[in-house]
């Protein structure tokens, strides 16, 4: 008998994955190994949760609905040891839980909430080795692209500028219950070595990529014009004549460190 009574809440972006095929797809991209720490966010009603505790014996969930926290604590009885952090995952500090650890982060993530939860993972890029996150498709397009394609942006540039993005496989409505109105799609995103990124003042490069895609139909010399200078952008071998969606992330990390320089 089903541990779970309560129906599937809109507003948490309950959409509970119910197709063995995509579940084993997932497990086997995280495809953990003894050591791991598996955290997911969102466990829901346990569907990659369970299929992941059996193979590895242990996982961290972080849950926001009380609803669910007694459920999947009993049903977890006898398959594995599941801790459950009844948080919103936004509150959790990522660098805490891991301690020496790094994490390796897996979730279906509640769609409402995706971007804000990937600014909030590479936040703290740090302490985490590496993420499987199921995401809208359109989410996970932008994610990936790079320069010259339309969905190009700013959450391509902040993501890519931290991590490795590589889009997995796309998940079709059908395979979830309530099923979503759009296509899904996996993306496993590792974060790069901190020295090899080079950024010199993050919050300054953040604020670079936002001012450049904010108005994204304008050159950098006009959208840029609060935060520097034309000569500083062709110091930085950019042409002020070009959109942000042609200029490459690393462009935009020479960028940035030459408005911190100056
Ligand atoms: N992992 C399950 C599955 O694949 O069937 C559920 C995925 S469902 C798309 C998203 C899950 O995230 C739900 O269980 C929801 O309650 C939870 N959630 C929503 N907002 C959250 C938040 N702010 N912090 C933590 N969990 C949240």
């Amino acid at each position: 008998m089903s541990h779970f009574k309560a129906p599937p809440k809109k507003s948490l972006g309950q959409h509970f994955l119910t197709d063995h095929g995509y579940i084993d797809k997932i497990v086997m991209a995280v495809n953990p190994k003894p050591g791991d720490r598996l955290v997911e966010i969102g466990p829901g009603q346990g569907a990659i949760t369970f299929p992941l505790l059996r193979k590895h014996g242990e996982l961290t969930a972080i849950e926001f609905d009380r609803d669910l926290i007694t459920p999947l604590m009993e049903a977890s009885e006898g398959v594995g040891r599941l801790t459950i952090i009844h948080k919103d995952v936004l509150s959790v500090d990522f660098g805490k839980l891991a301690g020496e650890d790094k994490l390796r982060l897996v979730g279906n993530l509640p769609y409402n909430l995706s971007s804000p939860i990937l600014f909030h993972a590479i936040e703290h890029a740090g302490a985490i080795r590496d993420m499987v996150f199921m995401l809208q498709k359109e989410v996970v397009d932008r994610m990936a692209a790079g320069p010259g394609s339309k969905v190009y942006g700013r959450l391509s540039v902040m993501l890519q500028a931290y991590c490795q993005v590589d889009a997995l496989f796309v998940v079709p409505p059908g395979a979830f219950r309530p099923p979503p109105k759009v296509d899904s799609a996996v993306a496993r995103l590792v974060p790069r070595d901190p020295a090899s990124i080079g950024i010199h003042d993050p919050r300054r490069f953040g604020d670079v990529v936002r001012a450049a895609f904010g108005q994204r139909r304008k050159t950098l010399r006009n959208a840029l014009s609060e935060v520097c200078s034309s000569e500083q952008i062709e110091a930085a071998g950019v042409r002020p004549d070009a959109r942000a969606e042609q200029v490459a992330v690393v462009d935009f990390i020479r960028l940035a460190n030459v408005v911190v320089g100056s």
